[in-house]
């Protein structure tokens, strides 16, 4: 069976690996093909790309965008060129309110008296800085034990020195994907935390708007959940995803192929959404 895993970061955000790297480690753990699926972010691609030539992998690049008004989506873009406009606007809108909304919250907690500097905070991400980068800073600088604590206790969505995204639509998100020649994907659907029949509307709301497929096999989905999705899969006529979602050490417990081991019919999948790929370019 042919090892897949269409969802993965590099340090071009928050995953700890250079794509050289993540590459080079996916070819030695016997992956034949994968997807960069970096935040906000296409700076890894080229790089991801060269190296998979090099080794013999299939490589899709991809992107996944945080949009969303009431809810934090995941959106992943399939197959996305890199110079297209709209998406590279996009893009360039969104990390600069990465950067900002960083440089507020570092500059919330150094009033608490946190040590902490935002160059260096900004250092740390290749591409899409972001609270994972703020939380290792302060780890780094002796403030935290985790970055989990860090989450929890002062940069979560519920903690005193978190600052909101700007928003960015769903519709705009998907728009962005389809006029990049992408295929719109809604990533690990279980983590929305919402009921069945919200998560079902959710869903159709995004698929009125372009939405193509779902990612069903993902670390943080467990089996009632991953066959709810291919149910709705099937029953909605959208293109089945898996990614593992790793990030290296950084998220330590993920590895990659992690959450994929029930993905038995992965290769007629990637099949399916290289056509999708292939058609969404044609289409355009
Ligand atoms: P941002 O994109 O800056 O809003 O940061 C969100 C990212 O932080 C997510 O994509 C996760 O990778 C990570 N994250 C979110 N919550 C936590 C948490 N409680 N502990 C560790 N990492 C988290
Ligand atoms: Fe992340
Ligand atoms: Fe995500
Ligand atoms: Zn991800």
């Amino acid at each position: 069976m042919m090892k897949i895993d269409l969802h993965l970061h590099s340090s071009a955000s928050d995953g700890s690996l250079a794509p050289r790297a993540l590459l080079k480690k996916a070819s030695e753990e016997g992956f034949s093909a994968v997807a960069l699926a970096d935040h906000d972010t296409l700076q890894g691609v080229g790089e991801a790309r060269e190296a998979a030539r090099e080794l013999g992998l299939c490589f899709l690049p991809a992107v996944e965008l945080s949009v969303g008004e009431e809810l934090e989506i995941h959106l992943l873009g399939y197959g996305v060129d890199e110079n297209a406009p709209a998406l590279q606007g996009l893009l360039a809108e969104m990390l600069r309110d990465r950067e900002e909304r960083v440089r507020k919250m570092a500059q919330k907690l150094r009033d608490a008296g946190y040590p902490v500097d935002y160059e260096r905070v900004r250092s740390m991400a290749g591409g899409a800085v972001g609270r994972p980068h703020l939380a290792r800073a302060l780890v780094e600088a002796g403030a935290a034990a985790s970055v989990s604590e860090c989450f929890q206790r002062w940069i979560g969505r519920d903690a005193p020195f978190y600052v909101p995204r700007k928003k960015v639509s769903t519709r705009q998100g998907i728009r962005a994907v389809l006029e990049a020649g992408g295929v719109p994907v809604l990533a690990h659907p279980g983590q929305l935390r919402l009921s069945q029949q919200a998560l079902d509307a959710e869903i159709g709301a995004m698929q009125a708007e372009g939405l193509r497929g779902l990612e069903c096999y993902h670390n943080a989905h467990d089996p009632a959940t991953q066959d709810w999705l291919r149910e709705a899969c099937k029953r909605r006529g959208l293109l089945v995803t898996g990614g593992s979602d790793f990030h290296g050490a950084a998220k330590p417990k993920v590895q990659l192929g992690s959450g994929l081991e029930r993905w038995r019919d992965a290769e007629e999948c990637l099949d399916a959404l290289l056509r999708a790929v292939g058609e969404a370019k044609r289409g355009r």
